[in-house]
């Protein structure tokens, strides 16, 4: 099996699981807990806030514990709009579901939504978010990185705009955080999404930085865990394993890029030599080291993603929480793909684990697999002529 979905989902570090065990038996105490055990799940818990903050510049009680990436992202969207006064949100049109489905449902609920446009390569241009900012925009939205295209947007920049104007600025870093550097300072945002299981890491822990002094509502009420801001008892092997993820990830970033953008662009460069008809999705050079979104004209993303499966090849035609659907990517809409190409993109998100091997394997099955796909369409059929 070759696994090139790791935009998706990445597998669990055997560290990672060895650092996790311990609280998934003997140490199984509650951190709300005054007894040993309590206090000792307490420590574990706040030692992981450290690691994670410092992994991301952040203070240690700016990191607040979340049940996901997409928890951390409504949480940001919805509990800013609901601190503020201003009825009117900012984000972008190639945010993560998470992102524009909690924008999609605060407009639904007396908001205004601006959804900012892409250039081709998936950039938000900072001169756009400058002039829809108005006096009454309670939070810019503008992710990091995307996870289809990988396109690296200019946070910096973006949130700079927002800072002058004085509206908060949040950052879904959840495809970015463990492949580039992440740091809350030099982007200058003032709340930012992870999750665990994008950097090897287990499902279901995430986290949101929340810049001290910015206002915002809780998601999830009940008990004063997180500080009184998110109720639920911790989930302390959860969170100890993000941790430690998140210090190899941060340890390993050099020498994983290199392999990366090694295989990447060797990728790329065999892709286009031997597949007629294909461009590359996303930025050229502002894009996350490990990924790589075709679109394979005349064929069906959902077919070539079924044939390579016989073949051991996971890869994916955009987002994991896409497929099913039949409606093309809204990422690749947004970057002005026609509906006809947006339907045969192929993601490759490769790991630091994949190898050479996988990748010419990939090639010399992608190579007669898209011709048996063409050779099948009455498109094609038209342009052989
Ligand atoms: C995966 C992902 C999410 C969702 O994170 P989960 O932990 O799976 O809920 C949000 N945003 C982006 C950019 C992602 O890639």
């Amino acid at each position: 099996m070759i696994y090139v979905d790791n935009a998706a989902t990445t597998p669990l570090k055997p560290e990672v699981l060895e650092k996790m065990t311990p609280y998934l038996t003997e140490r199984f105490g509650n951190p709300s807990s005054i007894y040993k055990s309590g206090r000792d799940a307490k420590v574990a818990v706040n030692t992981a806030r450290a690691a994670v903050a410092e992994s991301l510049g952040a203070e240690e009680h700016e990191i607040y514990f979340t049940g996901s990436g997409s928890e951390a992202d409504n949480w940001a969207v919805k509990g800013v709009a609901h601190a503020g006064k201003g009825k009117h949100i900012i984000t972008s049109a190639v945010e993560h579901h998470a992102v524009l489905h909690a924008a999609g449902f605060l407009e639904r609920n007396g908001y205004e939504v601006t959804y900012l446009p892409v250039d081709g390569d998936g950039l938000v241009d900072p001169d756009d978010l400058r002039t829809a900012i108005r006096g009454d925009t309670a939070l810019v939205s503008v992710m990091t990185a995307n996870n289809e295209i990988g396109t690296v947007q200019p946070i910096a920049a973006l949130a700079a705009i927002a800072r002058e104007r004085r509206v908060p600025f949040h950052t879904d870093a959840v495809q970015a955080f463990g492949q580039i550097p992440v740091d809350v300072g030099a982007l200058g945002v003032d709340l930012l999404s992870v999750s665990a299981h994008k950097l090897g890491g287990p499902k279901g822990v995430g986290a949101l930085y929340i810049r001290k002094g910015t206002k915002i509502s809780p998601l999830i009420h009940g008990g004063a865990q997180e500080n009184g801001k998110r109720a639920s008892t911790e989930n302390v092997a959860g969170i100890v394993g993000f941790a430690h993820a998140s210090e190899l990830a941060m340890k390993g970033m050099n020498k994983n890029t290199a392999i990366l953008l090694a295989l990447r662009d060797d990728y790329i460069k065999k892709v286009r030599e031997s597949v007629p008809y294909c461009r590359l999705n996303g930025h050229p050079t502002k894009r996350l080291p490990g990924n790589a979104n075709f679109s394979f004209e005349f064929i069906e993303g959902e077919s070539l993603l079924l044939m390579l499966d016989m073949k051991g090849i996971e890869a994916s035609s955009g987002s994991a929480c896409t497929s099913g659907s039949l409606d093309p990517s809204h990422v690749l809409l947004a970057i002005g793909l026609p509906h006809d190409i947006a339907h045969g993109s192929l993601r490759v998100s490769l790991s630091a684990d994949n190898t050479q091997e996988d990748v010419d394997t990939i090639v010399a099955e992608l190579r007669p697999i898209v011709q048996r796909l063409r050779d099948m369409s009455p498109l094609y059929e038209g342009i052989k002529k």
